[in-house]
């Protein structure tokens, strides 16, 4: 579990190295977030701790694609993430945010069959986001966020609020509308911003499998690949991106498992997280008849 001593970060999987690239006394009424837009956790930090002749940037954290989360600089000291920025009559959000880098490629770009990053890196379809950005620009190819990168930031952004009694959760795109893409259509962050802020439980709405079993998909449409074996009746999910037809879901469970669901076979739960348990065990752990798989 995550908490927060003399303004650092405790908990499993963190760590911390200072940055030079910082400023003077920080009290932090936001949380704004930040793709890295970068190739991995290392880089990004290497990055954020480097003098830069051009302009040196950094942020107070840098959580991975595994949840892992190095910590740069005290949440109580200014860190250079934000740039040209306004958010209800403040400019300059540095002076007034705890930032959060996310490990993410960010904008990606077709180059025949795959879909690449600015640094030339490709990506495999299912990890790979086509989403419009709520700033415009039509479809486009983001780079995935995962489940457990997901949860993370959610719990870290819980425990900054609680005990910075901060006012908002923010995106980069947020405060600097028409400059920067971040987080991005990939990340949810309305559903994390809610959380986050006590706004209730079904602002990240958690769903249910009605089929007796259902396909996950790499992609919104039956032609997409199988993920994993169809889930069961009952089966509790996450849902990441709601889309017309289909929605991106995570799966509740021991495995990092999320992908697409056909939405004529999901529902959302009523009673919250009960769904599963309440369902009697034969219909937990029966196996399907292939015919009755949809989707
Ligand atoms: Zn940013």
């Amino acid at each position: 579990m995550l908490a927060i001593k003399n303004h650092r970060l405790t908990g499993a999987d963190v760590s911390f190295r200072q940055t030079p690239n910082v400023g003077g006394v920080l009290r932090a009424r936001f949380v704004l977030l930040h793709y890295t837009a970068g190739r991995t956790l290392d880089s990004a930090v290497a990055s954020l701790c480097a003098r830069k002749p051009q302009g040196s940037c950094s942020a107070h954290i840098v959580l991975g694609r595994d949840g892992r989360i190095v910590q740069l600089a005290p949440f109580d000291v200014v860190t250079w993430h934000a740039g040209v920025s306004q958010w209800n009559g403040l400019n300059g959000l540095n002076a007034h945010a705890i930032g959060i880098e996310l490990d993410n490629a960010g904008l990606l770009h077709r180059e025949g069959d795959r879909c690449v990053s600015w640094f030339g890196q490709g990506y495999p379809d299912k990890e790979v986001v086509m989403a419009e950005h709520r700033h415009g620009g039509g479809l486009r190819p983001w780079h995935h966020y995962t489940a457990v990168q997901i949860a993370r930031t959610l719990e870290l952004c819980e425990l900054l609020v609680s005990h910075y009694a901060l006012e908002d959760v923010l995106g980069h795109e947020d405060v600097a509308r028409g400059r920067k893409t971040d987080p991005g259509p990939a990340f949810p962050l309305a559903a994390v911003r809610g959380r986050a802020l006590g706004r209730g439980a079904d602002v990240w709405p958690r769903l249910v499998v009605t089929a007796t079993g259902l396909n996950i998909r790499s992609g919104p449409g039956a032609e997409f690949e199988r993920l994993a074996p169809a889930l069961r009746r009952g089966t509790e999910l996450i849902l990441l991106e709601p889309q017309d037809r289909w929605s991106r879901v995570a799966v509740v469970g021991p495995h990092d498992l999320e992908g697409w669901v056909c939405n004529d076979f999901i529902a959302r739960q009523v009673a919250p997280r009960s769904g599963l348990a309440a369902l009697p065990r034969s219909q937990r752990s029966v196996p399907l008849p292939r015919a009755r798989v949809r989707a």
